[in-house]
């Protein structure tokens, strides 16, 4: 399980900000988590605008 970006994402760059481990990094279309880095501790989703970030199994 981790979170995931989708494409929902403005690319405002707060949830980079907001991870405690710096694992989320900017892609072409969206940004993007460093899964197996990622340790669910939510901050990062808690942080979006716009709901983007889900926990996926
Ligand atoms: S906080 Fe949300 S909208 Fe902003 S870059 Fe992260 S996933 Fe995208
Ligand atoms: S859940 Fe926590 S560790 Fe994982 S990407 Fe979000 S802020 Fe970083």
């Amino acid at each position: 399980m981790a979170y995931t970006i989708t494409d929902a994402c403005l690319k405002c760059g707060t949830c980079a900000d907001t991870c405690p481990l710096g694992i989320i990094t900017e892609g072409d279309d969206k940004y993007v988590i460093d899964a197996e880095q990622c340790v669910e501790c939510g901050s990062c989703a808690a942080a979006c605008p716009v709901e983007a970030i889900e926990l996926q199994g």
